[in-house]
């Protein structure tokens, strides 16, 4: 095997199950404040959306996804040749990445500290992270784990990761044209996190490059029609809104400096991380540390009360 050109850690989180026997809780009383992702499924996420697709689940899906991605055209206001799908945000920050750099090439990564995704797709291609003549510029906007904007960088070919695109609004897909190459995921607002259904907006012949380096079947049929039915529902995020606003208010309340974001998520600045994660963990809440503080999800106001509880 080609050797990694860094040294990489796994970012996942270890699972409930798993915690709830760490710290001596049954599973149901463990809530995850790690994971970004939202506290209940839309509406349109039921069994009947999947019907269809189960009569043809002993078949591949021929000829792709074109009323996914005529759908995601229509939501992201662009042509469905613009579109490139993937199992996830994650599948797509890897194939652009493995797409643009060869082993010796330097990848460029706007924000720091940024999704751990970014370095790790950059390693696996056996390329370097730098800024030293970039073949690629990778940003994070909203930028996880703290939620800042960030000025765009005019680097091209540049990826823009809005993971996070729904809770904040304003996208540079308007820039597709221009080099510029969107990430987005159904895994946050959408609240399909399990289903693995992610995209890519890029101008046409770049849109057709990618998916030529796709393989053919990325995303499950269930997966696929798990999104077309969000789709035609998207998500009122409001609410997650509001409540962050109000956590925000609370964590300030306790003497905390929670940074401002524009996505689901606070930044807390702790002393250290590790030793908050851990001491939350006791009481069944899962946050996320990060360099320089923990990483908070934001959840309903009654599982965001007992973090609080714990915080205090
Ligand atoms: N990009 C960012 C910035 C993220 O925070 C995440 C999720 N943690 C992803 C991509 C991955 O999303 P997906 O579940 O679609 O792979």
């Amino acid at each position: 095997m080609r050797a990694l050109t860094g040294t990489i850690q796994s970012y996942d989180a270890p699972s409930t199950p798993e915690i709830a026997r760490r710290v001596g809780l049954p599973a149901e009383e463990i809530v995850r404040f790690d994971g970004n992702t939202s506290p209940q499924a839309l509406p349109s996420t039921r069994a009947e959306a999947l019907t269809e697709e189960l009569g043809r689940i002993h078949t591949y899906p021929h000829g792709g996804y074109p009323e996914l991605e005529r759908a995601i055209a229509s939501y992201a206001g662009v042509a469905p040749e613009n579109v490139v799908l993937g199992a996830g945000a994650d599948d797509l920050i890897l194939l652009l990445t493995r797409s643009f750099a060869s082993p010796g090439d330097t990848v460029a990564i706007a924000n720091d500290p940024t999704y751990p995704m970014f370095p790790i797709s950059v390693w696996v291609a056996g390329a370097a992270v730098g800024d030293d003549d970039p073949v690629l510029t990778v940003c994070c906007c909203p930028n996880n784990p703290i939620g800042e904007l960030g000025e765009l960088p005019c680097a091209r070919p540049l990826v823009v990761d809005e993971a996070y695109f729904e809770y904040f609004g304003a996208t540079a897909a308007d820039l597709i044209d221009d080099d510029l190459i969107v990430i987005r995921t159904f895994s946050k607002a959408f609240g399909l996190a399990g289903a693995r259904v992610g995209y890519a907006l890029a101008g046409r012949d770049a849109a057709a490059e990618l998916n030529k380096r796709q393989h053919p079947a990325p995303l499950s049929t269930l997966s696929a029609a798990l999104a077309l039915a969000g789709l035609a529902a998207p998500p009122d995020v409001t609410p997650i809104l509001e409540e962050r606003e109000r956590m925000r208010q609370r964590l300030r309340e306790l003497g905390l400096e929670p940074r401002e974001s524009h996505a689901n998520f606070l930044y807390v600045p702790v002393d250290d991380p590790q030793a908050e994660y851990d001491r939350l963990l006791q009481h069944g809440l899962a946050v996320r540390p990060v360099r320089g503080g923990i990483r908070i999800t934001i959840r309903t106001q009654q599982d965001d009360d007992r973090l609080l509880q714990a915080l205090a």
